[in-house]
């Protein structure tokens, strides 16, 4: 197939253009590179030997996005025609959504409905959208199930959520889409190569890259949100996905959906709550040594704990987790050590 990745520059994204190259389909990339560099594209064509197309486009600049189908359009079947679109574009960080909602709203809200409406116009109607599990909201039980009730509870979460029932109403009202709504659990880990991974601009927020950096001297101690959780060690618990098992998900859900009309919907995790000393610990394990942390007061928001339930893409995908805590933070840290201040170090 020919797949357009919007976001492919991104971390996830450029996992996913890996697989896809690797798995033999043609990529096309469309990122306006507001949080990533082109230089990740530059080493998935290292890594797999093979070319992803790259377009400078946001997606909010609908003409510009209409010049990439018209470029690419063709009879259905024909190699320069685009058959399918993995949609991972959008702004991921809860705290600033909180302070920019409508900038939210506007980039991965609007963003999505320009793409669809291209979309629809060209006839290119197999989509695969970066959903979260922020989506399942404070109160679901674990571990979360694609049939429970949503409700997200930051700006982020719902920009998600909005977008999930915008391509189910599409879905409802046209039968020739093809739609799979993925929400991930937490991506961490880079490729085993460590050429590739996540480089946060700024100061991270999530665990793994802050992690990282203070591992690679960038950062003095990772602080620790609250330590009196009712868990087992008193921190959070959390689902961690190998970013490279994630990317593997998004191959066979676009390999499943295309051949499938309807809209689908899919936990991408492992299934394993960890805690956030399991990571610590796991991390230290890779370094080999000890990691300077301080427990300090719980991060408004968070939830004690929370898990998925990956049966739906087994038993529909065929898809499961493989890699181990271990893995994940063995192979993130390859690709801190190796590129201490991300891709600026190229
Ligand atoms: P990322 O920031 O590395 O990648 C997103 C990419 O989208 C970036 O390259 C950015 O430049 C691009 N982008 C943003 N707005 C755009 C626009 N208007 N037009 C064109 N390009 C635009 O983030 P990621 O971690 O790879 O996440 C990918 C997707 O997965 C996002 O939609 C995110 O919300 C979702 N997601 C991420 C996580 C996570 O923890 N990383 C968890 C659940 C869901
Ligand atoms: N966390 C932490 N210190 C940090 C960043 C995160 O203790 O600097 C904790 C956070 O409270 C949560 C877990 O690590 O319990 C995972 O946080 P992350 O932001 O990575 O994912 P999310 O909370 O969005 O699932």
């Amino acid at each position: 197939m020919k797949v357009l990745v919007t976001g492919g520059t991104g971390y996830i994204g450029s996992h996913t253009v890996l697989s896809l190259l690797e798995a033999g389909h043609d990529v096309l990339v469309v990122d306006n590179l507001a949080n990533s560099s082109r230089e990740s594209l530059s080493r998935v064509q290292e890594i797999s030997g093979r070319t992803a197309v790259f377009h400078a486009v946001d997606l909010l600049d609908e003409p510009a996005l209409r010049e990439v189908f018209a470029r690419n359009s063709g009879t259905e079947g024909s190699h320069s025609r685009i058959d399918a679109v993995i949609h991972f574009a959008g702004l991921k960080a809860v705290g600033e959504s909180v302070s920019q909602p409508l900038r939210y709203y506007h980039n991965n809200v609007s963003g999505t409905i320009n793409l669809l409406r291209v979309m629809d116009d060209y006839g290119v109607r197999t989509l695969v959208f970066s959903s979260s599990a922020t989506v399942y909201g404070e109160s679901n039980p674990v571990p979360y199930i694609e049939k429970m009730e949503i409700g997200a509870n930051n700006p982020y979460g719902r920009t998600k959520e909005q977008v999930e029932d915008i391509l189910s109403d599409v879905g409802a009202a046209d039968s020739r889409w093809h739609i799979a709504l993925l929400r991930y659990f937490n991506p961490v880990g880079a490729h085993e190569s460590g050429r590739i991974g996540e480089d946060p601009l700024g100061i991270p927020n999530n665990l793994v890259p802050f992690i990282a950096q203070v591992a690679v001297g960038r950062r003095e101690k990772l602080m620790i949100f609250g330590g009196d959780y009712d868990t087992p060690d008193g921190t959070c618990l959390r689902d961690y996905i190998h970013v490279m098992d994630l990317s593997e998900g998004h191959v066979a859900a676009v390999n499943h959906v295309a051949q499938k009309a309807g809209v689908f919907r899919w936990n991408l995790g492992s299934g394993i709550g960890s805690s956030v000393f399991d990571v610590l610990h796991s991390f230290e394990r890779a370094v080999g040594h000890e990691l300077a942390h301080e427990i300090t007061g719980r991060r408004a928001g968070d939830l004690p704990a929370f898990w998925a339930d990956p049966s739906a893409a087994l038993a529909d995908l065929g898809w499961s987790t493989s890699k181990t805590l271990d893995q994940m933070c063995q192979d993130h840290w390859r690709w801190q050590k190796n590129n201490p201040q991300g891709y600026t170090t190229a």
